[in-house]
């Protein structure tokens, strides 16, 4: 019997990992709180939803890629949540791919456990959650080539400070006359070569189809960012961790969403931050 599959979270991850799912013959239900999201869906024939309650009464498995814990918490327990229907569930898997802290993630495993299922499903009788954050960006997510992880607040910890610090290489680079495409160039031949130079590069012109170069529209918005920056500070005060590069990255993206960059992607920080340019 096939799986039906719930995708709830239509935004620039989501609604690309939803369209794999579909071309890989999964039939798929989608709901999101934004309605021109859901049409683009509905508009090719796809099932739409108008709550989360309503994707769990037909689904098996639930996917869950939205902005932040609160949303996913409003998600998974709110009124009209996936969690609903007196605790007795058809989704015998969830899968929640949003970066969240860790608390919220516990909090979910402990509410989803506590329910049981109408029929039992792997030999299990209650459902289960998966904390499965990724990795790759909107690029992977359209191709199909995401990682799956733990540990998703320490990887983008690393990735704002090797975005800031292949900016801030960049930036001081041109005041000295070296152009972008040159930088790049060599950048992406020695030691400072990371994902920030050679796949996302934060110049705009010097990459086709990444953020940079359309205006930095639709990637990884800074205001989310700012949020896994903030997961990861929280995360190292209560261990008693010291942190002053995720601190300092921290109020750069904070500075930019402030300045009203929170929606363009992170890597406008190489404009906005050091080139001090504004549209
Ligand atoms: P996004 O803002 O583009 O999309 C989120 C979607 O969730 C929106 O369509 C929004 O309307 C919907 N939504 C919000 N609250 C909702 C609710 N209560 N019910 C139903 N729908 C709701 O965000 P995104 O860039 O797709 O990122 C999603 C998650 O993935 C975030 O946690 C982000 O940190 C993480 N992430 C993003 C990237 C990236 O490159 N964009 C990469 C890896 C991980």
């Amino acid at each position: 019997q096939s799986q039906q599959v719930g995708f709830i979270g239509l935004g620039n991850m989501g609604s690309r990992m939803a369209n794999n799912l579909i071309k890989a013959g999964y039939e798929v239900t989608v709901h999101d709180l934004n309605r021109s999201a859901m049409k683009l869906f509905s508009e090719r024939g796809i099932l739409t939803k108008e709550s989360p309650f309503e994707v769990a009464e037909t689904s098996d498995v639930v996917i869950t890629m939205l902005p932040s814990s609160a949303n996913v918490l409003d998600v998974y327990t709110g009124p009209n949540g996936l969690l609903r229907s007196g605790n007795v569930l058809r989704p015998w898997l969830f899968v929640d791919s949003s970066t969240i802290d860790p608390q919220t993630s516990r909090r979910l495993s402990v509410a989803v456990s506590n329910c049981s299922l109408k029929e039992k499903k792997h030999n299990r009788e209650t459902p289960v959650i998966l904390d499965a954050p990724v990795s790759g960006g909107v690029l992977a997510a359209e191709s199909g080539t995401l990682t799956f992880m733990a540990a998703k607040i320490c990887n983008n910890l690393a990735l704002a400070v090797s975005m800031l610090g292949v900016s801030e290489g960049f930036a001081l680079g041109q005041s000295l006359g070296i152009s972008a495409t040159t930088l790049t160039k060599i950048f992406n031949s020695s030691s400072a070569r990371c994902w920030s130079s050679d796949t996302y590069n934060p110049v705009p012109g010097v990459m086709e189809g990444v953020p940079s170069s359309r205006n930095y529209d639709g990637g990884f918005a800074s205001k989310l960012m700012a949020k896994d920056l903030n997961l990861a500070t929280t995360s190292a005060e209560e261990v008693g961790f010291k942190c002053p590069l995720t601190l300092q990255a921290e109020q750069i993206f904070m500075e930019l969403c402030n300045q009203g960059h929170g929606t363009k992607d992170f890597s406008c920080v190489f404009r906005h931050f050091y080139s001090g340019k504004d549209e």
